[in-house]
């Protein structure tokens, strides 16, 4: 895509569309927040003082502050925090100055009389608590590997705003100020934090570690680790580069490690302003939160996102850990050295961090087909789904919001964390790239870092930095997409004479009456065979001429762009003909848009098997994989009628071939795309009753009971679901059993993950009360709920227990979690009724930053719904003209059936 050419209809780029552009560059003082912008912490000294065995600590600080303006009172942020003394300018202020808000998350300090412009050094004591979710200052319990031993260690998590529950401070990203550490720790203990350790000195209880200070930077990026740690380390140029983890684990970060040295090189490159600090870590924790966290020089990870064993790790694993430590790596720059004014640009964050870490991937690692199919970083057990499409399936609903929202308070700055924010603004930034070329769109970014490091930044400041180095007006091009919801579809009408018409208009699903919206499209298409061409759409009609009446014509070539495409007869009935032509990423586009018109009601389920039916016979992972989520959602949404067991019959015809193409076992020299279909094939098989799948399943799991070594690693947790989710008590007790014993966290998690598949009613119920048990970390106790109400086919007694049980779930939720957690139980349903039970207890039970997950729920149970009763009749329809197949035993009635080819 890099090479091709766009013609540039400049003179209309100035014409049409409402002026979108609203936003300023970043000024301090304009940008939103609740703190007062005239006083201004510089530096802060804080120091630590944890009690492990009461799990609270002792804290104190100075922060020296730059007055702006004479005042009688300073505003800062604090939560679940006692503050036990102050004082300002060495002269201690009564309890009585101390207001603490918890409903603010403020600190209000009234002064005895005003203070002057100028320099103040204000002092505080305080204490505070270690908490058992990731949020502030966190401890995690684990078995240390090798010995078995129980054992704790402490972390913390402050993005968005919990920097606050562990040391009062100005807690907005543009309130920048250098940081200076001090904590106290057991002697056998290894601290880390964004610095090298400056002086370590032997104290009462145990040690004293002072960290250098830290350059400027936003207060959510401090970090604080500290344990029975291990590490190893290497140097990539100047930088010291390490990986720590819990002791006798961080050999399995050698994988990491060497991933680390190289993209340190190609960003220092690609940014054109090195990395600057002295070290960077990679933290392994096992548990607190999943994901991982970019704090400037020390990033955290959940665990099975970093290690990598090679006996016993997969290769989806270590791809994972790749993009994942790419994406956090791009943000020591894109986030850290320049950070997002406010939460409403999270997503130059999030947005370019994403695309980044994508692109460093694909460059190194181009045989995983990066762009084609691959995971994103926030949710680490999300293993099938193509991002940019998930993103586009949540953008045409009604529940959907700009790239940029306006963001108030703490609870929205931590729900902007979502897939819009994520993966539509990669997408943004990746149809931008190759519209302005990949050279000029580096330029572009060289020059906003050099601009904007150790500073802020909003949107606007980016467009201007591009729209520089490209000559072109990107901020008028980008608006559309990044300030209004959705994105368009370009509907194509073939007409006489060569010539083909072409109309955008906002493409929904489940939202009537949508409010007409308009787009200035980077559009490239090409006729079957010749090279790619280009046009900016900026009107809702366009034209193209001289097509040859006879030739197909292919738009949004390889689906680079974030748009829909959808053909009239004539032209889908060439492109039908030509599929064998097309390149694998232009059929994966056509199956995806054919997927959406159906889920859009804009085109019959017909035209989408059809499709399927004609494509070419070989097993293309990204090809197969777009089936598979869509046979997947299709097999999950008629759970309980009479025509699943013949769609799973019909689903197995279709994919069956794939996995006899690849065979059980992995063959030396495959791509490793190979790997990754054979585990989501044998895994979908299993669901669609496959019985030959799931004998072969069952055999390789007991002889990997007797010689582990049997089974690669690769299969293990695809063998495993499998086994679950047909499995009997004692079946389902081995698992359990095995996912007890483990201390590798990626091993436990294919066991645990397994124990949510299965579908007796007993064992689900089993699976959901180990969420309440210390058996697996926090966020990982958490998903086994969601994963129950997902996978088991039951969600409905997910619903129930959590329901029974939701203080303690919500205790264990990190901030992210806290404000989606009950309404993401209902994703799951398609029955109305549910409609209500969730608005009662959303109005009964859950705090008002639930909201928007509510009613993200609310639209996705009425869309199911639709859906369904639109999707039965034409699957009866479908399936009574597939004579064959209807005339084929169902499998779902009889564990017993032949294997179905
Ligand atoms: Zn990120």
């Amino acid at each position: 895509m890099a090479a091709l050419r766009f013609l540039l209809l400049v003179a209309i780029w100035f014409s049409s569309l409402a002026k979108l552009i609203a936003e300023k560059p970043f000024d301090f003082a304009s940008t939103p927040g609740k703190l007062p912008k005239h006083v201004i912490p510089q530096e802060y000294a804080i120091r630590i003082t944890p009690d492990l065995k009461k799990l609270t600590f002792l804290g104190s600080e100075t922060v020296k502050l730059d007055v702006r303006e004479a005042v009688r009172e300073l505003v800062l942020n604090a939560l679940v925090l006692q503050i036990t003394s102050a004082a300002l300018d060495d002269k201690p202020l009564p309890n009585s100055a101390l207001k603490v808000d918890p409903k603010e998350e403020t600190l209000k300090i009234s002064l005895p009389e005003e203070i002057s412009r100028g320099d103040h050094t204000l002092a505080l004591s305080f204490t505070g608590k270690i908490n058992q979710q990731g949020q502030g200052l966190f401890y995690a319990r684990y078995q240390e590997h090798g010995s078995g031993a129980q054992k704790l260690m402490l972390g913390t998590q402050f993005e968005a705003t919990d920097a606050r529950r562990m040391f009062p401070c100005w807690d907005e990203p543009s309130f920048r100020a250098r940081f200076q550490l001090t904590a106290v720790v057991p002697e056998n203990f290894l601290a880390v934090s964004n610095m090298l350790v400056e002086r370590e000195s032997k104290v009462d209880g145990g040690k004293e570690v002072r960290f250098a200070m830290t350059p400027s930077m936003a207060s959510y990026l401090n970090v604080f680790v500290a344990g029975e740690l291990d590490l190893i380390e290497g140097k990539s140029g100047d930088t010291q580069i390490r990986v720590i983890a819990t002791r006798n684990k961080a050999e399995m970060g050698r994988y990491a490690l060497q991933a680390t040295a190289q993209i340190l090189q190609y960003y220092n490159d690609y940014f054109g302003v090195a990395y600057p600090l002295p070290k960077l870590d990679q933290i392994a924790t096992p548990g607190g939160f999943g994901g991982a966290m970019e704090n400037w020089g020390g990033i955290t990870y959940y665990e099975s996102v970093l290690l990598f064993d090679p006996k016993t790790s997969s290769d989806a694993t270590r791809q994972r850990i790749y993009e994942v430590v790419a994406h956090e790596m791009a943000h020591q720059w894109f986030g850290d050295l320049v950070t997002m004014a406010w939460w409403d640009n999270l997503w130059l964050n999030e947005g370019f961090a994403s695309w980044m870490g994508s692109k460093c991937t694909a460059h190194f690692n181009p045989q995983w087909e990066v762009w084609l199919q691959k995971d994103m970083p926030r949710d680490p057990t999300r293993r099938v789904g193509i991002p940019k499409e998930t993103a586009m399936e949540g953008d045409a609903l009604s529940t959907t919001h700009p790239i940029q929202q306006k963001i108030s308070n703490e609870a929205e700055a931590n729900s902007a964390f979502d897939d819009i924010t994520y993966k539509k603004g990669q997408s943004f930034i990746r149809m931008l790239e190759s519209f302005l070329g990949e050279d000029v769109f580096r330029e572009g970014i060289r020059q906003y870092i050099a601009q904007h490091k150790y500073s802020n930044s909003t949107t606007a400041d980016l467009w201007s930095a591009l729209s520089n180095s490209s000559g072109k007006p990107v901020a008028e091009i980008a608006a559309g997409w990044t300030e209004q919801p959705g994105f368009p579809v370009v509907t194509v009408a073939r007409k006489d004479g060569g010539k083909v018409a072409l109309k955008q208009e906002r493409f929904t699903i489940h939202y009537p009456n949508a409010p007409a919206l308009q787009w200035k499209i980077p559009l490239t298409y090409s006729i079957v065979g010749k090279p790619a061409a280009s046009l900016l759409m900026t009107d809702t009609t366009a034209e193209l001429s001289d097509v040859p009446m006879e030739r197909a014509v292919k738009l949004n070539v390889e689906g680079a762009g974030n748009y829909r495409v959808q053909y009239d007869e004539a032209s889908w009935q060439l492109l039908l003909g030509e599929l064998a032509k097309l390149s694998v990423p232009d059929r994966v586009n056509l199956l995806s848009d054919s997927w959406a018109f159906v889920q859009a009601n804009r085109a019959p389920l017909f035209t989408y098997f059809e499709l399927i039916k004609k494509l070419p016979a070989t097993a293309e992972l990204a090809e197969r994989q777009q089936i598979i989520n869509a046979f997947d959602y299709i097999n999950r949404l008629v759970i309980g009628s009479e025509q699943r067991a013949s769609f799973q019959n019909y689903a197995r015809s279709i994919l069956r071939p794939s996995f006899d193409q690849l065979g059980w076992e992995p063959r030396s020299n495959e791509p490793p795309r190979s790997a990754t279909l054979r585990v989501d094939l044998i895994n979908v098989l299993g669901d669609f009753n496959d019985q030959e799948i799931i004998t072969g399943c069952r055999q390789r799991f007991q002889k990997f009971l007797a010689d582990p070594a049997s089974l690669a690693p690769d299969l293990r947790p695809a063998v495993f679901n499998v086994v679950s989710h047909h499995a009997d008590e004692a079946t389902w007790m081995k698992l359990h059993e095995l996912g007890r014993k483990t201390t590798s966290m990626e091993e436990k998690q294919n066991y645990y993950d397994a124990l949510t598949r299965a579908t007796d009613p007993k064992l689900a119920k089993r699976a959901l009360q180990i969420a309440l048990t210390g058996e697996l970390p926090t966020s990982r106790a958490l998903y086994m709920v969601s994963s129950v109400a997902r996978y088991s086919e039951h969600p409905d007694i997910a619903w129930q227990f959590a329901k029974a049980h939701m203080k303690e779930l919500l205790a264990k939720a990190d901030a992210l979690g806290v404000n989606r957690y009950a309404p993401s139980l209902f994703l799951f349903f398609s029955d109305p009724i549910r409609i209500e039970e969730l608005r009662a207890y959303a109005k009964g039970n859950l705090p008002p930053g639930n909201a928007k997950a509510v009613a993200q729920a609310i639209d996705e149970i009425e869309f199911r719904s639709e859906f369904k009763q639109q999707l039965l009749p034409q699957l009866a329809a479908w399936i009574k003209k597939k004579d064959s197949i209807s005339a084929a035993p169902s499998p779902a009635a009889s564990t017993d059936s032949a294997p179905d080819r």
